[in-house]
C-alpha cells in the first residue's frame, strides 16, 4: 500500500537538472514549502562557495545548500508559476497562479542571480525555451522563403 505524501511535490528530473513537480493541485496563493537553511551575516555569506543562498535583506543570507532543503530544488523560471515572501525572516514559497499536478515549481530568482549564474549559460525556463524555438522555427522558414524565390527566379529563366 502507498502511503499518500503530506506533501503536494516531488523532486523529479527537470530541463535544468532536478526540479520540483506538483504531484497535486496546488491553488494559487497556497504555501507549498519553505527555504530552510542556516542564517548567516552577508558578509560571512559572501565567502560561501555555493550557490544556494537566499538573501533576506541587507543584514541576512540564508545558506540553503543542505540536502534536506527540498526548496533547494526548485528552478528558475521567467514566467513563474510560485514565488517567495520573507515572513518574519522565513523565506516561504508560496503559488503564484494555479499549478496543476505535473507542473514543475518554479519561481524567479531576481535580477542578479540572474545575470550571474543563469545569463552566462542561457536559461532553461519554458518561456526562454519557446523563444528560442519560435525564433529558430521563424529562421528556417526565412531561409525556407529564399530558397523558394531563389528557385521561382531560376524557373523563369528562359
Ligand atoms: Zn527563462
Amino acid at each position: 500500500m502507498r502511503i499518500a505524501s503530506r506533501r503536494p511535490f516531488r523532486i523529479g528530473r527537470s530541463k535544468a537538472g532536478l526540479g520540483l513537480f506538483a504531484t497535486r493541485p496546488i491553488k494559487k496563493g497556497a504555501f507549498i514549502i519553505k527555504y530552510w537553511g542556516r542564517k548567516l551575516r552577508n558578509k560571512d555569506a559572501d565567502e560561501l562557495e555555493t550557490k544556494y543562498l537566499f538573501e533576506l535583506n541587507s543584514r541576512w543570507t540564508i545558506d540553503g545548500s543542505p540536502r534536506r532543503n527540498i526548496a533547494r530544488y526548485i528552478n528558475h523560471s521567467c514566467r513563474p508559476n510560485a514565488e517567495t515572501d520573507v515572513v518574519k525572516g522565513e523565506v516561504l514559497i508560496t503559488a503564484y497562479r494555479n499549478i496543476q499536478p505535473g507542473d514543475e515549481i518554479a519561481y524567479d530568482y531576481g535580477k542578479d542571480y540572474f545575470n550571474t549564474f543563469i545569463k552566462p549559460h542561457g536559461c532553461r525556463c519554458m518561456k526562454c525555451k519557446e523563444a528560442k524555438a519560435k525564433a529558430r522555427a521563424e529562421k528556417t522558414a526565412k531561409t525556407k522563403a529564399t530558397r523558394r524565390r531563389k528557385k521561382t527566379k531560376r524557373a523563369k529563366r528562359p
